[in-house]
């Protein structure tokens, strides 16, 4: 008999996760199938999940395979894959951090080396979760890595309750500060303390910046915030006008403005207010608003007049999760990253986590397998 693996499978807005068996894949050549240890669930599945980013208006074949944070094992290798991507040699049973896309390699955007730019990079998504091989996300017990795909060895010395967010969150954020071009001494707002919020404060003082100011609205989330370093802390329930929390930037930057604001909360309402908290000449960094209709009301003279660039940013590098795996490494004493997935649940109760996480008080839950 083949052997059978699970998949949470979204079958549309409003409608349970259901839990899906299917075959488990031989590999291509050239690809390779992970067992899935540990997968999270980030802030763009809430957005699936809530219907701000309905997949069937984008044309996306029902029902999709949830998920893509998460840490692995190498299950199978298809013929021709002897080796991660830098070369170390790769066997069935390595722990492994993997990229959710595929960049084709062959485009204009992957031969400038922007593999987050890659139009063919979410090619997996095109055919539902009945469709071999099945296994398009990471809420379940395997993934399946397609040809070009991106996969490193996770030291040993990592659990894998802090590696689970490389992948998504913190290579996110790598390359958000990367396009950003974020240099020694700036003074930084981050919006939004969620898992990517929390990672992104240890990346920028990683990269040298100055003051990190940090917005939210959540007590268990500032509080995190602050155990991982930011300097100052913007609580909405406290300033509850965008006009005062704009003024409080000011203030906290010599009436000047933030250097660079990354956008990580994800609502469309925050993106007027994070323009107006940049200082002239600076960038606004978007990275949290993955919702295509969702809008606001923006008005262009605050990017003119302030020389303000506006830079989008969706997905990574192979280069930037390979750095953030190692930044991971090397400061895993110097930051809380243990306290970023706050709960831990059977993959059965995908449903009920959705909603919790959704109502913002756990951080970060893990799905165990
Ligand atoms: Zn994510
Ligand atoms: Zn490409």
């Amino acid at each position: 008999m083949t052997e059978r693996g699970r998949a949470a499978a979204f079958y549309g807005v409003g409608q349970p996760f259901r839990i899906n068996e299917y075959p488990v894949p031989e590999p291509r050549p050239g690809a390779a199938l992970v067992r899935i240890t540990l997968a999270n669930v980030c802030g763009s599945d809430l957005h699936v999940w809530r219907g701000e980013l309905d997949p069937a208006k984008r044309g996306r074949a029902l029902p999709i395979h949830q998920g893509h944070e998460g840490v692995s094992r190498i299950a199978a290798l298809g013929e021709g894959v002897t080796t991660a991507s830098d070369g170390q040699p790769l066997a069935v049973g390595d722990r492994v951090v993997f990229g959710y896309f595929f960049p084709c390699g062959r485009c204009r955007a992957c031969l400038r080396g922007k593999e987050w730019c890659c139009p063919n990079r979410m090619h997996h998504r095109a055919t539902p979760c009945d469709d071999w091989p099945h296994f398009k996300g990471t809420f379940g017990d395997y993934f399946y890595l397609y040809p070009n795909h991106i996969v490193f060895k996770v030291p040993d010395e990592l659990p894998d309750e802090l590696v689970a967010g490389v992948n998504c969150a913190m290579a996110q954020v790598t390359c958000g500060w990367d396009v950003a071009r974020l240099e020694v001494g700036e003074q930084v707002v981050i919006q939004g303390a969620g898992g990517l919020g929390l990672y992104a404060i240890a990346l920028a003082r990683e990269r040298g910046a100055g003051r990190i100011i940090v917005v939210d609205g959540v007590t268990e989330r500032l509080d995190l915030a602050a155990a991982f370093g930011a300097d100052e802390l913007i609580d909405l329930r406290e300033l509850p006008e965008p006009d005062r929390r704009i003024a409080r930037v000011k203030e906290l930057t010599d009436g000047w403005g933030a250097d660079v604001v990354m956008e990580l909360a994800g609502f469309p309402a925050v993106i007027d207010e994070g323009v107006r908290m940049v200082g002239s000449g600076g960038r606004y960094v978007e990275i949290g608003n993955i919702s295509p209709g969702l809008t606001y009301q923006a008005d262009p003279a605050l990017w003119t007049i302030g020389n303000v660039a506006v830079l989008g940013n969706n997905h990574y590098s192979r280069q930037h999760l390979h750095d953030a795996l190692d930044v991971l490494a090397r400061t895993r004493d110097s930051y809380p990253y243990d306290r970023i997935v706050s709960h831990k649940f059977p993959l059965g109760e995908i449903n009920e986590v959705m909603a919790a996480q959704d109502q913002g008080h756990i951080t970060r839950a893990s799905l165990v397998p």
